[in-house]
């Protein structure tokens, strides 16, 4: 089968033909239909963030057909539609057994350190697996499975009440989910803070106000906003110190800012004026938990969740086309989601 694998990192990704999996006795192997592409993905092909073993196939946002099961696999059968949790744990560690499976000392990463779905097909466990409804299409699924996750899983972590006022930095990916979700969650003003007019423009559409930083200070803004209160949830979805930092500076009394972008660089924080004063919080986020999924496939079923503007390009499973693609995500370009249809 073809497969755009990472073969050293700093080098762009390369089309190969790689044997077609066998699933073992609790595996199932995937079809892919729809693999997203993620700024994660940037990170491992420049070598930012580790990829083992190499070369390895990329992609940890699937969603597919079932094509072949294992000997043990009962809830799954040939041609089930499916989205693809990317994770594979263990299920008996003490994070497996407590419900925070994401810090499973075994856990492997589809697209990190077992191939994943720039392919024609994939393998996983069938506990990674999930059905599909017939009304959400692949594109939508396979990108539910992290962009979004993510952003449902920040909101928890930061412990949103309704009601609540919330400032998102960043409304790609990620931020457009946030923004539609923090809504569906009950919450009171949302406000959206990038650069790039036309995420503003959908945040605003999805119900946030819109503040473009090329054009304020936007912690300045979001005092004025709301009478110099400050929110009571931030979230910081792009990974740079300059917005981590804004992200704490705009909360309010008891506010919490949630960071989920990635960034190994530091920022300042003033413990006594942005932290001891509010008992304000900073949280930490990694990742997401698997029994989020079925909650964001019935927000998409609600209607509370519209990926469709999301999916903003679409390619064919082509290394050429895929680094490019990667390339635009490493500039910060217009685009929310490129989706690989192989
Ligand atoms: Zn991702
Ligand atoms: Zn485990």
């Amino acid at each position: 089968m073809k497969a755009v694998r990472l073969v050293q990192p700093g080098r762009p990704l390369e089309m190969h033909d790689v044997p077609l999996p066998r699933p073992g006795p609790q595996e199932v192997r995937v079809r892919v239909k729809a693999a997203g592409i993620c700024h994660s993905d940037a990170h491992y092909r420049t070598g930012r963030s580790p990829v083992n073993p190499l070369p390895l196939t990329l992609g940890h946002e699937v969603a597919g057909m079932v094509d072949d099961i294992g000997g043990e696999v009962s809830n799954f059968k040939c041609g089930d539609r499916v989205c693809v949790h990317y994770l594979a744990t263990c299920g008996v560690c003490e994070y497996c057994g407590n419900g925070n499976e994401q810090f499973c000392r075994s856990a492997q990463m589809m697209g990190k350190h077992r191939d994943g779905g720039y392919a024609e097909y994939v393998m996983m466990p069938a506990t990674s697996l999930l059905l599909l409804p017939d009304q959400i299409p692949f594109a939508h699924g396979a990108i539910l499975m992290c962009s979004a996750a993510t952003s449902l899983h920040a909101l928890r972590k930061a412990r949103l009440e309704r009601g609540e006022s919330v400032a998102v930095f960043g409304v790609g990916g990620l931020g457009s989910s946030a923004v539609q979700l923090a809504r569906a969650l009950g919450a009171g003003e949302i406000f959206a803070v990038d650069i790039q007019a036309t995420k503003l423009e959908l945040a605003r559409e999805f119900g946030a106000r819109p503040i473009n930083a090329t054009e304020c200070d936007p912690v300045a803004e979001i005092k004025r906003l709301t009478d110099g209160r400050g929110v009571s949830v931030a979230l910081e979805l792009i990974g740079l110190p300059v917005t981590m930092q804004q992200a704490v500076q705009c909360l309010g009394i008891h506010g919490r800012a949630a960071l989920a972008g990635i960034t190994d660089e530091g920022f300042e924080v003033f413990p006594y004026t942005e932290l001891i004063n509010k008992e304000a919080e900073i949280i930490g986020v990694s990742d997401h938990l698997a029994n989020e999924l079925p909650d964001l496939l019935n927000f998409v079923l609600e209607r509370h969740l519209d990926l469709t503007s999301l999916v903003t390009r679409r390619l064919a499973l082509d290394a050429e086309q895929v680094n490019s693609a990667l390339d635009r995500l490493e500039h910060f370009g217009d685009e929310i989601r490129t989706v690989i249809e192989p």
